[in-house]
């Protein structure tokens, strides 16, 4: 690993450690299943604090896949209806609990081509559960990832970069070890810090390095 990318993880993982919204219930848990429900109801859901009742009920309820599988589509309905979707939703995680009883043995697989078959999982679910539920060196690619890498390597010039080019820098600077922390620590700084019309880039640990910043102090002083 350069010492560009090591300094980059150092700093990354030191931010997560302080800023990081590291008291979600899904971010401490390392169960399959409560991962994928917990990503299934964050997809196209504005707001994470929406979720968090929701999900505690839902888990409550359902704590497992067998359980899932047992359920009534009009009672998941009842649980997820404030997320919104709810039609869309109860039926995928009615055919998720099935699928996965009948062809996985009640268990979240731990290959992509296996989770991608699922009813509404799609790449960012799939890796997002190989990480934090079974730390495979996969890289979550969201919206707030992709602002961040962009503006930090590529500035104003070429932003938002391209997917491939986002997913490029993501697979070269994840680590071996950790990569839990490095995907959640950039998705949070998105989220948190590097927001889509106004980046708090004083609070920012790539303040000094980022391109995007260096360019917007620059016009500032012209
Ligand atoms: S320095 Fe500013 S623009 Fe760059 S990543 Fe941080 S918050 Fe975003």
């Amino acid at each position: 690993m350069g010492n560009e990318n090591k300094n980059f993880l150092e700093k990354i993982s030191c931010w997560y450690k302080k800023h990081g919204r590291t008291s979600l219930p899904w971010r401490k848990t390392s169960n399959p299943y409560e991962i994928l429900m917990a990503e299934m109801m964050l997809q196209k859901t504005h707001a994470v604090e929406q979720v968090l009742p929701v999900y505690k009920e839902f888990l409550r309820k359902y704590p497992n896949v067998q359980r899932l599988s047992e359920a009534e589509e009009i009672e998941i309905k009842k649980i997820i209806c404030s997320l919104g979707l709810q039609n869309i939703r109860s039926r995928r995680f009615k055919e998720l609990g099935v699928k996965l009883k009948s062809q996985f043995k009640s268990k979240v697989p731990d290959e992509y081509n296996d989770l991608v078959s699922l009813p509404g999982v799609g790449e960012y679910i799939a890796n997002a559960v190989l990480c934090m539920a079974f730390n495979k060196k996969e890289v979550m690619v969201d919206a707030n990832f992709g602002r961040v890498l962009g503006r930090i390597f590529y500035g104003k010039e070429e932003y938002p970069p391209s997917k491939n080019k986002t997913w490029k820098l993501a697979k070269d600077l994840i680590p071996n070890n950790n990569c839990r922390q490095f995907n959640l620590g950039i998705i949070d700084l998105g989220a948190i810090v590097c927001k889509p019309k106004s980046p708090k880039c004083e609070l920012c640990p790539f303040e000094e390095v980022c391109i995007y910043s260096i360019q917007t102090k620059n016009a500032i002083m012209k």
